[in-house]
């Protein structure tokens, strides 16, 4: 096991990141490499409570000689985001300085280009060397496992249709409620290291991509983060890990994926009509039936028609919620994912900003 340190020249005098990446080599080239990061947004922590779980294993896995394919991780993947402290508030999301998405506006290359990726940095900001970095070290590997959560969340995650339904014993493995079929039309990360494998050969696009996964792992919500839950997800990619033959030993045939498989069209967001105080009747996990009562703005209160409901346009699961009790007009409220596609209009790409 190798310990390395990236580190990436801060944008004003006297700064500079420091990005601890783990690697274990493998003993069989032909086993596939796998790469997983977490908390690229920096407040999602649940996935850096894995990888320190999950790292505690590979130690012993790599004491034990079992390790057949190389392996990378890098338990917490934005120091930037980490440092953004904001009038007390972690900013995790979105780089302060250039308002930028932290997963967003990742270079869209094709597999030839990870070489150059590292060509004179000094040309890019440290938000963008970082993201240079980190794509680099997923296109060395065939599994990519991005760790995210969402706000309040059901385990889920967003999967390119190019890799399912292979990818299913991930879902199966880490006891996922929902899988969301994406059209990999981002700048994510996830859909970053997608292009570059679709793009391998100039001028022939791939559509399937069989042996390898790209995915954006939402493990449940920003609060979740337990001894339980993170020993739980180290246990589910362990058993990943070992369906896939990256290490070696007995491992239990994973349970046939029971979870939603939705494309992202059909994906209800459910927006605030209007802003006010924001009264949940329906918890993450439910189904709800068309014309179910799901939320209550207080949009005017005291007034007797100051109350405004909120329904879910048509049957669904709630895989979603914000944690937020108080809305802006149009801002999010509930996923839902649903058997038919939405009515409102979606712009290609990622579901939100
Ligand atoms: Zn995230």
């Amino acid at each position: 096991m190798e310990i390395s340190e990236i580190i990436i020249a801060g944008d004003t005098p006297g700064v500079e990141w420091r990005l601890p990446v783990f690697r274990f080599k493998g003993r069989r080239p032909e086993a596939p490499r796998v790469y997983i990061q977490a908390a690229l947004h920096a407040n999602e922590l649940p996935g850096t409570a894995l990888s320190h779980f999950l790292l505690e294993k590979l130690r012993q896995a790599n004491a034990d000689g079992v390790i057949l394919g190389d392996i990378t991780v890098v338990p917490q993947a934005n120091p930037i985001g980490s440092a953004q402290s904001h009038f007390g508030e972690l900013q995790g999301r979105f780089d302060l300085g250039s308002r930028t998405n932290f997963n967003r506006d990742f270079p869209l290359i094709s597999l030839g280009g990870r070489d150059n990726l590292l060509d004179d940095l000094d040309r890019h900001s440290a938000m963008d060397r970082l993201k240079r970095h980190l794509l680099r070290m997923a296109l060395g590997a065939d599994l990519v496992l991005d760790l995210h959560c969402d706000d309040e969340g059901m385990q889920y995650a967003y999967i390119d249709e190019a890799f399912w339904p292979e990818a299913a014993d991930l879902a199966a493995a880490l006891d996922m409620k929902a899988v969301f079929l994406s059209d990999g039309e981002s700048s994510a990360f996830e859909e970053a290291v997608g292009h570059a494998w679709k793009n391998e050969t100039e001028g022939r696009k791939k559509t399937a991509l069989p042996g390898r996964l790209s995915v954006t792992v939402e493990l449940r919500g920003t609060r979740d983060v337990y001894p339980e839950t993170a020993r739980k997800d180290a246990e589910g990619v362990w058993q990943f890990l070992l369906g896939r033959g990256v290490i070696a030993g007995p491992h239990t045939d994973l349970p046939t994926f029971a979870g939603k498989v939705v494309p992202l069209d059909n994906i209800e967001m459910i927006r605030a009509p209007e802003a006010g105080a924001i009264l949940f009747h329906r918890d993450i996990g439910e189904s709800v039936k068309a014309g179910d009562l799901v939320a209550t703005i207080i949009a005017r209160p005291g007034m007797p028609d100051g109350a405004v409901e909120v329904r879910a346009p048509q049957d669904g699961l709630i895989v979603t919620r914000v944690s937020t009790r108080f809305a802006r007009r149009r801002s999010d409220l509930m996923k839902i994912a649903c058997a038919q596609p939405s009515g409102a209009v979606r712009k290609p790409g990622t579901l939100e900003a």
